[in-house]
């Protein structure tokens, strides 16, 4: 079969192939690495692609937050409300901090546009759909529109077909909806220091469903209802069936409800959809193939965060290939956080109208300081034993016992009907 090599090809130029891409051909010990990135949206294009795919990220940080340069809003106050529970949570350790997904993937372009000129590896971009994989002796053949194209390593952010473990039935699977409004008030209405994470004050009746909201000045802010359902994402991780209308209606009376703006202008929207259940089985895919991304099961299931997971992820990759080792030689999994967010999605999954108090709970434990970011590393995965049990202890006994002990699947989750096309 004729072919093109490269050391590595990723298959993807979103988030995690971008992130991983820049650090392969940043690295010194990778110098004349030759690397191809895959993308049908063509990776050389997509980056510029601001209007069409719009997609915020918002992450916590200990540090200070990374591409600062990027941010569009940073925040150390952050609020969480349901019917009964209002929490205004001060970060000491922490930041809360966002940036626009597409200004990131222009940036790493720029980035990887410098190794082009021999300073660095040497990077090529095709625009096309990974077809076929196999696995070939040391390396992966790689076919895009009939044309094969050899790595030493493929790493993969395309989403397996169903895009969740096989053995879980269509009922089992739940994912995130988002949809949300870039909006301009009348009136001075956010708090530009304080995000609000998590409120719940909306209708649970189908779902856990709640709003974050991401105040950009006064009076600018991006507005997002995000709603946890049954079903599967489509492969191209956008919802296309959205149902915008719901939608709208549910951001135009959360606004008019709790922010009172006086009257709106709607200047962009965003949205698509995220598989929640947790991984099974290996993101090795092959011997030399391994699985980034949300596709590696790098989002967090309990909480639909994955960009500093990702970053992490892809540091550890490059860190481990500059070494001479196995890519996931240096990344580390924690089992037992692992079973905590089965648990809690199972617990979530089952708990109906009362998810919502769940979440609530999470963080109520501590209304200021220390506990808010306690709860931030316990879902970085890296509290103190004394933080691990106060968080645990703060969520109600028997839900969570019940799906630790009799989870409804074996390792699984299976959700109750009401989770099931909730949008109908
Ligand atoms: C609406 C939304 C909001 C999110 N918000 C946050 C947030 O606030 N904070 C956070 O931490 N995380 C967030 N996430 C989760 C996560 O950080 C993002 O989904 C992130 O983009 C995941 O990176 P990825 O590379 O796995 O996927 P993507 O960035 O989607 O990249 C996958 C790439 O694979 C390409 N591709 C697909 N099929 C093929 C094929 N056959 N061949 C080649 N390429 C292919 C696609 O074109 C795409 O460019 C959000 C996710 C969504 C959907």
């Amino acid at each position: 079969m004729r072919h093109l090599a490269y050391d590595f090809i990723l298959a993807g130029a979103g988030v995690a192939g971008l992130s991983l891409a820049t650090r392969l051909a940043r690295d010194p010990a990778l110098r004349g690495s030759r690397i191809l990135l895959i993308d049908p949206a063509g990776p050389w294009v997509a980056a510029g692609n601001h209007k069409r795919h719009r997609c915020t990220l918002a992450f916590w940080t200990r540090d200070s937050p990374p591409y600062a340069q990027l941010s569009r809003g940073s925040w150390s106050h952050l609020t969480i409300a349901t019917e009964s529970i209002y929490r205004a949570l001060d970060l000491r350790d922490h930041r809360y901090a966002a940036i626009d997904r597409e200004d990131l993937k222009r940036h790493w372009w720029r980035c990887l546009a410098h190794s082009l000129d021999g300073r660095c590896a040497g990077v090529d971009g095709i625009s096309g759909r990974v077809h076929r994989v196999e696995h070939d002796g040391d390396g992966v053949m790689v076919e895009v529109s009939g044309r094969w194209y050899r790595g030493r390593w493929l790493f993969d952010s395309r989403l397996p077909e169903g895009n969740s473990p096989p053995e879980l039935p269509p009922a089992g699977r739940l994912m995130q909806r988002f949809y949300g409004w870039h909006v301009v008030t009348r009136r001075n209405c956010f708090c530009p220091d304080t995000a609000t994470l998590m409120d719940f004050r909306i209708s649970q009746a189908h779902g856990p469903h709640f709003f974050y909201v991401l105040p950009f000045g006064r009076r600018r802010a991006l507005v997002m209802s995000v709603r946890i359902t049954g079903g599967v994402v489509p492969r191209n991780g956008r919802c296309t069936e959205f149902p915008a209308a719901t939608a709208d209606e549910a951001l135009a009376d959360y606004l008019d409800r709790i922010w009172q703006p006086g009257g709106i202008e709607i200047a962009a929207t965003e949205g698509g959809a995220l598989p929640m259940n947790a991984r099974h089985g290996s993101r090795r895919r092959g011997p030399r193939h391994i699985a980034l991304g949300v596709a590696g099961g790098l989002i967090k299931p309990s909480t639909g965060y994955g960009f500093m997971r990702i970053e992490r992820d892809s540091r550890a990759i490059c860190t481990a290939l500059a070494a001479g080792l196995d890519p996931l030689a240096r990344v580390r999994e924690s089992r037992f956080y692992r079973f905590l967010d089965g648990v809690f999605v199972d617990a979530v999954g089952r708990g109906g109208d009362r998810a919502a108090e769940y979440f609530g709970q999470l963080f109520a434990h501590g209304s200021v300081g220390r506990q808010a970011d306690d709860v931030l590393c316990f879902l970085d995965e890296r509290a103190s034993c004394a933080a691990l049990w106060a968080v645990i202890r703060s969520l109600p006994v028997t839900p969570f016992a019940r799906a630790a002990c009799c989870p409804s699947r074996v390792g699984a989750c299976q959700y109750p009907h009401n989770l099931r096309g909730t949008w109908e």
